[in-house]
């Protein structure tokens, strides 16, 4: 039996979200007293990293975003300045290890999202933190704000044993990867799915299957990672949105992974969950 693909990076179960305490202040404040208690430590506007990609807790000491518990203990973060540009970040992550990656995806999407989402949506007034840091309210007109999640399919069309593959001007030379964009108010993933394959590429898909997902949090997506059949293999491209797209042979796909020096084209990174489709396509597991 050949070892399955992994999960998407920034899967995992990561911490226990404890949503039952959220609303009792209290218990929260008890919690960040209570010995075993850490506060993650920031740097440079990220969470801070050992030199062995684990996240840096220490004593809590501004505990604001309560973002869940490990064990009977609770962990904390300040609202910190946030960077979240994946352009930035990404090459400064690359040793983040897997089991902390989901509350890193937390931290910095729950942070991202208190400093930019300070004033009231609907009346301007300055919010107020509740929930532990999972909502703000409003103290004018009462209303409450979440944090956002922002829904983005990413799939891969695939005809007669081809993948359609594509590159966006600022990738790294010869990558290429997964189709992405946006989904609309108003439209189911399926939908979305054929709906931006035909914008940037001009080709048209049925059999839309959700595969996996992943949050992606720069700043706030959640990834819908999906497979789709094409009706045929000529394309259309939308160059406001790609530099270029082709479809590829599954040996092409397998020597990009392996990192063939011949390969066709260079893979998506490993915390990409375009990766993850490309592994999972090629052990047939869609
Ligand atoms: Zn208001």
């Amino acid at each position: 039996m050949t070892d399955l693909p992994p999960e998407p990076f920034f899967s995992g179960p990561g911490l226990d979200r404890a949503d039952a305490l959220r609303a009792n202040p209290a218990a929260i404040a008890a919690l960040a007293a209570a010995p075993g208690a850490l506060q993650l430590q920031w740097k440079d506007c990220l969470p801070e990293l050992t030199e062995d990609g684990r996240l840096m807790w220490s004593a809590p000491t501004n505990p604001e975003l309560f973002l869940g518990l490990e064990g009977d203990s609770a962990r904390f973060s300040a609202i910190e300045p946030v960077t979240a540009d994946a352009r930035l970040v990404l090459p400064l992550i690359t040793g983040l290890d897997g089991d902390d990656a989901p509350v890193f995806a937390a931290a910095l999407s729950l942070g991202r999202w208190h400093s930019r989402h300070r004033f009231c949506a609907n009346c301007g007034h300055l919010t107020e933190i509740v929930r532990g840091g999972w909502s703000r309210r409003c103290p004018a007109c009462a209303a409450e704000h979440y944090p956002r999640v922002d829904p983005v399919v990413i799939m891969l069309a695939e005809h007669d044993g081809r993948l359609l593959l594509g590159r966006q001007p600022h990738y790294p030379a010869g990558r290429y990867s997964a189709l992405a964009g946006f989904v609309e108010v108003g439209e189911t993933i399926e939908a979305a799915v054929a709906r931006e394959l035909y914008e940037e590429a001009g080709i048209r898909v049925h059999d839309v299957r959700f595969v996996a997902s992943q949050p992606w949090p720069f700043p706030s997506s959640l990834m819908f990672g999906c497979h789709a059949l094409a009706d045929g293999d000529e394309l259309r491209i939308d160059t406001a949105e790609l530099e270029d797209a082709c479809w590829f042979t599954r040996d092409e796909v397998a020597a990009a992974l392996a990192g063939a020096p011949e390969a066709a084209f260079q893979p998506p990174p490993k915390v990409a969950i375009a990766r993850t489709l490309l592994e999972r396509w090629l052990a047939r597991l869609m």
